[in-house]
């Protein structure tokens, strides 16, 4: 049976609606993610369709691909781990980067945006809960990292972002979503030139509702709008 896109779209509509009220938030300061990595466009289109403009993909000729084909309104949001010899295909393409999490990353990034003449938004990846398996740097990295990328050309960076933990209950990740807000609002206390620390980039398909209680400004979610994802066809 194939997904039904429109209805997950309207089910996840209507957990954030719920999220933000039980916050006290406004539902236009979270913005929805929809993930498309691994997924054909035709997918892509019928949430482009329902009016979805803000697309998630993790591979950067992937997103290259999708956006040449696809149309020059959708925002694209790179949330993988990015190699240095791919930010050409990123740089110029993606409205905002949420992985970067080394200084030799974002001068990259900066680079390849003065060769293009483009000014490139990004997010520092932070590795919350500590685990060892994922990218992401130590909370007290992160302060030192954002201080010297601050002084590269074309790269501005706007906030923070961050991967939870996999696990079936979302309570259990709400002390990282706290973590990651104060870290934030830490780092906004410090002023620090040519940074305004107001993007919080956390909550996946099965943690959004408790993120956005957390104060996510950007939830990222793949699997509860376009369903599983099968890696061997593509
Ligand atoms: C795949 C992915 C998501 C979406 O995950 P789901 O559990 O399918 O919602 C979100 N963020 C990142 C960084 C991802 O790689």
């Amino acid at each position: 049976m194939s997904t039904d896109i429109k209805s997950n779209l309207s089910k996840v509509e209507d957990n954030i609606i719920k999220a933000c009220q039980s916050s006290n938030r406004d539902r236009e300061d979270v913005t929805l993610i929809a993930v498309s990595k691994t997924k054909p466009v035709s997918d892509i289109e019928i949430a482009y369709n329902c009016g979805i403009r803000d697309f998630g993909e993790n591979k950067a000729q992937e997103l290259k691909s999708k956006y040449d084909k696809l149309p020059k309104d959708i925002r694209w949001h790179f949330i993988g781990h990015l190699q240095t010899n791919k930010v050409k295909y990123v740089v110029g393409k993606a409205y905002l980067i949420h992985s970067i999490d080394t200084y030799h990353l974002a001068e990259a990034v900066s680079k390849e945006s003065v060769k293009k003449d483009v000014v490139s938004d990004i997010l520092v990846e932070v590795n919350v809960a500590g685990e060892e398996t994922k990218f992401g740097l130590d909370t007290l990295e992160v302060i030192d990292l954002i201080k010297k990328i601050s002084d590269l050309p074309n790269i501005n960076v706007k906030g923070l972002m961050t991967i939870a933990p996999f696990t079936s209950n979302p309570e259990e990740n709400r002390e990282y979503f706290e973590k990651l807000h104060q870290l934030l609002v830490d780092i906004k206390g410090k002023n620090i030139d040519n940074i305004s620390m107001s993007v919080l980039s956390m909550g996946m398909t099965n943690d959004y509702m408790v993120a956005i209680e957390e104060g996510a400004t950007y939830v990222r979610i793949g699997t509860g709008i376009f369903g599983e994802r099968n890696y061997n066809i593509t």
